[in-house]
């Protein structure tokens, strides 16, 4: 193994720091610049001291200069509640965060993976979707400056790698769970586990008969390793996450289940331009990754409970 220098932006985040911890794991050094707009400290407090690691707080818009040897650009508020509280600060993360990340990758010459999103695909009209599909979004709905920032970037990315031979990575991440989401990120999984926790009624928006397909943290972070170790050629984008779909409404009954609650559910309205299906096509991740999640929903959503419960109890 060579160690290597690795950049994590966003590395306070949910996924970030996760990423974090395993690329130390395997012997690496971190650089991890946050601007802990929704990462947060706690996240890595247990790495703050760590010989191999080191965290700078620094938002993604303004220039990098970083000696490293890889770069992942995980900086962007990720959950609906977040980014689209502040719109256009979102479409600037996106947008500038990735003009930041591939300069500094063009003038290293070192590989930069973009962490892109499902949400490329916006309310798909193809099913499962997979990676030709060039998506069905709203250009001007309020989940637009997640969708089409993240478009942007890959745009970028493609033209970077065109131009400058800049070496790209782009995945796309679908729903992804686990330990370290923030409990009040309005995300479905962290939402539903809290509220019943709380013996709070869970709160389902529409019918519940959307539908998400939900990869658990590990599995996530061992793609993108995978990725970022690829041969050059594999520029993506590349579809992560676990093709197994349920319904919103199953998995309320499955946290209910867990937790013991008897709260039952609460009906809302459905959010404007919610996807009403989302599940991975992941057979580009498999045939040249040589990647399939391994943990199922039933295991992730264990250790995620025990998470909050922990949390909570504290
Ligand atoms: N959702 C829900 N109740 C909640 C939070 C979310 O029914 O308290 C639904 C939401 O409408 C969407 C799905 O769960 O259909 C996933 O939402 P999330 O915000 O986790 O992520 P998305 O995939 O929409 O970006």
């Amino acid at each position: 193994m060579v160690r290597k220098r690795v950049l994590v932006t966003g590395g306070c985040g949910f996924l970030g720091s996760h990423l974090c911890d395993a690329l130390i794991d395997a012997g690496h050094h971190v650089v991890c610049v946050d601007n802990l707009h929704t990462g947060t400290m706690r996240n890595i407090e247990h790495l703050i001291g760590h010989a191999a690691f080191e965290c700078v707080e620094q938002d993604v818009t303004s220039p990098l200069s970083f000696d490293v040897d890889q770069i992942y650009n995980l900086a962007c508020p990720a959950s609906p509640v977040h980014y689209q509280s502040d719109p256009v600060r979102t479409v600037r993360t996106c947008v500038q965060g990735a003009i930041n990340v591939l300069e500094l990758a063009t003038s290293l010459n070192c590989p930069v993976l973009q962490a892109s999103t499902s949400e490329v695909y916006g309310d798909p009209a193809e099913h499962p979707q997979s990676e030709g599909y060039w998506g069905h979004v709203n250009p001007i709905g309020i989940r637009s400056c997640y969708d089409e920032g993240k478009r942007c970037a890959e745009t970028l990315f493609f033209d970077y790698h065109r131009q400058y031979g800049t070496r790209i990575k782009v995945a796309r991440i679908f729903n992804t769970y686990g330990p370290r989401m923030l409990p009040d990120d309005g995300r479905v999984v962290s939402n539903f586990i809290v509220q019943a926790l709380d013996g709070q009624p869970i709160t389902l928006y529409g019918r519940g008969a959307q539908t998400r397909s939900f990869c658990y943290v590990d599995d996530m972070v061992r793609g993108l390793i995978q990725l970022m170790n690829a041969k050059d050629g594999v520029t993506g984008p590349i579809n992560l996450g676990n093709p197994l779909e349920y319904k919103i409404a199953e998995l309320a009954e499955a946290i209910l289940h867990k937790t013991g609650s008897d709260a039952g559910v609460t009906y809302q309205d459905l959010p404007h331009d919610d996807p009403k299906r989302r599940c991975p096509d992941i057979s580009m991740a498999e045939n040249t990754l040589g990647w399939t999640p391994h943990i199922n929903m039933d295991q992730g959503l264990d250790k995620t409970i025990a998470y909050f419960a922990e949390r909570i109890a504290k």
